[in-house]
């Protein structure tokens, strides 16, 4: 009852108070995600020729570097689109505000900063159309885990918001109707209180890190508490392991979403409810998958992601190289939906650890691979500070670890190091987190 009437009163009544406009950009891209991919193409282009001639007109940055490569302002096709120089944190760095565009005033922007747990915080605007438009895209791809507008849902993340004036205690009450788990603090009796929570509230998803939910599924399942069954899981802002997502579904009987996005764009891919890869948000932005060499990768190559916002004219970021790697694809889904599809994000440039020869190792794909061959290892992370050091940092499963795992985990970690390599292996009773609540599975300070 509440949920409906969440749905289209409360919600409907909100939109206007704010002026907002999320309900009708819901409603196009809700139509849009049946077009085929060659009219989504056609539209896609209509709006890059947009945001890079808006781009070159308005914002400082942009006229000095396009024009250096002599660019007139105007994309003849797709050709010239891939000519544009790559942007990289550190352009954003030192020249923020040439980025921004001329035609807003600062203080009329959404303000926003990245994390910096890459070591590189930035710093960033929206205009409030793009704002609203991100919030629809994110709309769009909770609706295909699950959810629609007034639903009771769970948030299990580190710090989250606490609704301190009245406003924001209605607004939780009738319209976001959210309860959190707050994952700064998880124990036997936050998880206790979540699960009673839940039952009084009855939210019908989830969402929330990866890790923080295999957090949390772990310890429901070690209490006993396994009578939650959300109908949708959405797993965002991190690397979901699949060992991980495979407890979570058998502890929630539910099917895990894995989506991915970042501060910067917002949403970039997201899977459907087949779950055969994720679908590009390629209404807001182009995804490009380019080797080092700057040329683009092949179906199933692993390769840096290239984001353009086509939405964002506050602050419009072209060619923009995120730091994530990830894999194209060339499959359609069997949804039939057009949006194409990515095979899998396969983690951060600064997930990387380094071999003494100099070629690297994936972190997270390694962690993942240990994870499910050795039995008892709960969680890990590892750390390299030193080129000749490598720190796993382990939780273990009491009931399954055993000596012959550890032997297991340091051979694997030294046949992937080499034998010049020293493993340490400390065993913790949890891994730290990001300020923002976050984990990082591979750390390389070196
Ligand atoms: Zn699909």
């Amino acid at each position: 009852m509440l949920t409906w009437f969440s749905r289209h009163v409360f919600f409907p009544l909100w939109e206007i108070k704010d002026g907002a406009h999320r309900a009708k950009y819901l409603h196009e891209l809700s139509i849009n995600q049946w077009l085929d991919s060659e009219s989504l193409r056609r539209r896609q282009w209509d709006c890059v020729r947009e945001i890079v001639g808006y781009a070159f007109d308005h914002c400082s940055y942009y006229r000095a570097r396009l024009a250096a490569e002599g660019f007139d302002g105007v994309l003849r096709g797709w050709d010239d689109f891939r000519r544009l120089p790559i942007l990289r944190k550190s352009d954003i760095r030192q020249n923020g505000n040439g980025l921004l565009s001329r035609e807003f005033k600062q203080k009329d922007l959404v303000e926003a900063k990245t994390g910096g747990s890459t070591g590189v915080a930035l710093q960033l605007y929206f205009d409030s159309t793009c704002q609203e438009m991100r919030n629809a895209a994110a709309m769009r791809s909770d609706q295909w885990a699950g959810w629609d507008i007034g639903m009771a849902v769970a948030a299990i993340w580190g710090n989250p918001p606490v609704a301190d004036t009245l406003k924001k205690k209605i607004r939780n009450l009738l319209l976001d109707r959210t309860i959190y788990l707050d994952t700064m603090q998880i124990n036997e009796d936050s998880v206790h209180r979540f699960f009673r929570d839940w039952q009084r509230t009855k939210p019908r998803v989830i969402f929330g890190h990866s890790h923080s939910i295999y957090i949390l599924a772990n310890y429901l399942q070690r209490l006993g508490l396994e009578a939650i069954r959300p109908c949708g899981i959405i797993s965002t802002s991190m690397m979901l392991l699949e060992p991980e997502r495979r407890l979570i579904e058998e502890v929630f009987h539910c099917p895990v979403t894995n989506r991915y996005g970042c501060e910067e764009v917002g949403l970039i891919a997201c899977e459907c409810e087949r779950h055969e890869g994720l679908h590009l948000n390629m209404d807001h932005v182009v995804v490009e998958f380019l080797k080092e060499d700057g040329t683009e990768a092949v179906p199933g190559e692993e390769a840096n992601i290239v984001v353009t916002d086509l939405i964002n004219r506050g602050m419009p970021l072209i060619r923009y190289q995120i730091g994530d790697m990830g894999v194209p694809s060339d499959r359609s889904c069997s949804c039939g939906r057009g949006l194409p599809l990515m095979e899998r994000v396969t983690g951060r440039q600064a997930d990387f650890l380094k071999r003494p020869d100099g070629s690297l190792v994936a972190g997270v794909s390694l962690i993942e691979r240990t994870l499910t061959a050795i039995p008892g290892i709960e969680q890990m992370q590892l750390v390299q500070d030193e080129l000749h050091h490598v720190c796993a940092k382990v939780v273990r499963d009491s009931h399954h670890f055993s000596k012959d795992s550890e032997l297991k985990l340091r051979n694997e970690l030294q046949t992937v190091f080499g034998k010049d390599v020293v493993i340490e292996i400390q065993y913790v009773p949890a891994l730290g987190q990001t300020r923002m609540g976050k984990y990082r599975f591979a750390i390389c300070n070196v």
